[in-house]
């Protein structure tokens, strides 16, 4: 199809593919009259020649101006991430760690990197219980912390994926992000209610305090917010390389800043010494490794493989649910089933999954169809079982449906918080990159004078160490995540890729996203802005405000309880912030980013046909 025939072919069809009426007109970022204004944002966008969605227009722009450059979707993801380092620095950033998927369209293949952050070589098992009373120190506690820092892989993802598959430099690719934190962005209402959200914490550590808290309090809506020191941080990197970071000055001022957090004078946060060194940042090394793959409805649904648990339990779920056909179900029992396969694949998580350098993780039997069958056989069409359900035996032989083993429950400590990137190009290379710091501000430690807030990974793994938890600490090893970049090819294609933040409500949010989409008739937008549910294994169903008023009544007869979502550190009661892409019949992109949640993303296409 020619771009001329593509472009009003997709014209026609767009208000059906984004499944937006007249009323629904995507948002337009709003500024006081004379204040700066924010760049413009879409959450909804068609096109060609390429895409990006991400939660923030500003790193969307970076990455759009990058393939409009020539650059392709790994040198465009690597750009996006850079620049959510400087706009999303409580979420993403060089202090943290990620996973990148990748689907090279030259060789009809899906690559992924490995970039977790790693616990210290000589961090005990024991490090997070308190050695007087037994039981581990409170989660406030431990997550404003240096013993909760883990040798960060994001910036040796970055590197990676471009030696590997980009086309650009590191230093090309993230110095549009420097420019960004040089030249500062418009404060939104979600980046001070994210400063706000922290502020008791940021204001007892003085180089955050200093950073994030200028004068005392969150930047202000509307203010210019600039990262001299995060962009000087960078150039760094662009001259001197990786190495500036991992064997460079800015390791032994990492290593320093988490053996002795910098208190503010009052503190009154323990700050617990950490065990990051120079040799733990002179060895990182990220991981090559095969993606997940279950086949769904004749799709191929590619993941990320432990350390992370995001591909094992999407795709287990998956398996869960292809023999419940819920295209052919009511909608209360489609969510029915939904919640008990989220379930159940999340007590097999719990029980089998770890990093597998250091526990045998049954990957392959987790996702095999006969295990799944035998799971999906344990749901009972007109009731919720009673939760936590017990794991599963992922050990090969599989009955009709056979009894679950014994229970192994160990209670989820993820934060609520992370950034997901998609990007494509014209070739037709795709990324679906998810990337942390963990908890909204992670350990809440900035390096003093490099303008980035070091992760508080560590806290993933369960605080007790307990020698049946595939999830305890060991030295050198990953904590188990659920981050779950997911690309699905369909007839060996790119279809659709898509992820999000959350912490363990990352694989439900995927998982719904991806129902919503293949079986319950939603357009790809629709499918991301639907409301949300997340059943972990726990007696009641968290769910957004949305969702209880429209379904409570529906799941109710089935024994579900759905509660609001949200904890004590967030403000507010969602679940994930979802981008994604849909790639149309002709070539064409369809980009989806949040109309709502986070304040909403931003979705752009190259050559960009709706909205104009
Ligand atoms: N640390 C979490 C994980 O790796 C992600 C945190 C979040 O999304 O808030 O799964």
């Amino acid at each position: 199809m020619t771009p001329k025939k593509l472009a009003a072919s997709l014209t026609a069809g767009a208000l059906v593919l984004t499944g937006l009426t007249a009323g629904g007109v995507p948002a337009q970022a709003t500024a006081e009259s004379h204040a700066p204004k924010p760049p413009a944002k879409n959450a909804t966008a068609i096109g060609f020649g390429g895409a990006v969605a991400s939660v923030d227009p500003e790193a969307t722009n970076v990455g759009i101006g990058v393939l409009r450059r020539g650059g392709n979707a790994v040198d465009a993801a690597v750009a996006t991430a850079a620049a959510l380092g400087v706009t999303e620095p409580y979420s993403a950033g060089i202090g943290g760690g990620g996973y990148f998927v990748y689907y090279s369209a030259k060789n009809h293949k899906v690559y992924t990197i490995d970039g977790r952050e790693t616990a210290p070589a000589t961090m005990p098992g024991d490090a997070f219980v308190n050695k007087a009373t037994g039981t581990p120190y409170p989660f406030a506690e431990l997550v404003t912390s240096g013993v909760s820092v883990g040798v960060p892989g994001t910036l040796a993802t970055w590197d990676s994926a471009l030696k590997s598959w980009g086309s650009l430099s590191l230093k090309k690719a993230i110095k549009p992000a420097a420019d960004l934190a040089d030249r500062g962005f418009v404060v939104d209402q979600t980046f001070r209610n994210q400063t706000l959200d922290n502020k008791t914490r940021f204001a007892q550590v003085t180089p955050t305090a200093k950073l994030f808290l200028p004068g005392g309090d969150a930047p202000q809506v509307g203010t210019v917010f600039r990262n001299k020191e995060l962009a000087r941080t960078y150039e760094l990197i662009g001259k001197q390389g990786p190495s500036a970071f991992y064997s460079g000055p800015l390791a032994a001022e990492m290593a320093a800043v988490v053996k002795t957090p910098p208190k503010a004078p009052g503190a009154t946060l323990p700050m617990f010494p950490g065990y990051l060194t120079t040799a733990d940042l002179a060895k990182y090394k990220v991981l090559k490794q095969d993606p997940t793959k279950v086949r769904y409805d004749g799709l191929e649904v590619y993941g990320m493989a432990p350390s992370s648990s995001g591909g094992t339990t999407v795709g287990e779920a998956l398996n869960i649910l292809a023999p419940k056909k819920l295209s052919k179900l009511s909608t209360p029992d489609a969510l029915h089933n939904y919640l008990e396969a989220s379930a159940l694949s999340f007590a097999d998580r719990g029980r089998y999954v770890g990093d597998p350098k250091f526990v045998d993780v049954p990957t392959e039997e987790l996702l095999s169809k006969g295990f799944g069958a035998e799971r999906s056989c344990q749901i009972d069409p007109d009731k919720a079982a009673a939760k936590p359900v017990p794991p599963g035996s992922p050990d090969g032989s599989y009955d009709a449906c056979a009894p679950a083993v014994a229970k192994a429950e160990h209670p989820d400590t993820e934060g609520l918080s992370t950034t997901h990137l998609v990007a494509s190009d014209r070739w037709g290379n795709v990324v679906s990159y998810t990337l942390t710091i963990e908890q909204t501000g992670g350990s809440g430690i900035t390096v003093p004078g490099r303008g980035f807030l070091l992760n508080n990974e560590l806290t993933d793994f369960s605080a007790l160490p307990d020698p049946a938890d595939p999830n305890r600490i060991e030295p050198n090893k990953r904590p188990r995540s659920s981050m779950s970049p997911t690309i699905v090819l369909k007839h060996g294609k790119p279809f659709l890729a898509l992820g999000s933040p959350g912490g363990s409500t990352i694989i439900t949010t995927v998982l719904q996203t991806l129902t919503n989409r293949l079986d319950r008739g939603m357009t790809l937008p629709e499918a991301v802005a639907a409301p949300r549910a997340s059943q972990r294994n726990t007696a009641t169903v968290t769910a957004e405000p949305d969702f209880i008023t429209a379904y409570e009544d529906q799941l109710t007869p089935y024994g579900h309880k759905l509660v609001l979502a949200g904890d004590a550190l967030t403000s507010a009661a969602e679940i994930g912030a979802v981008a994604a892409l849909e790639f149309l019949p002709g070539g064409g992109y369809l980009a989806a980013a949040e109309p709502k949640r986070r304040g909403g993303g931003s979705a752009a296409t190259v050559h960009q046909v709706w909205p104009r």
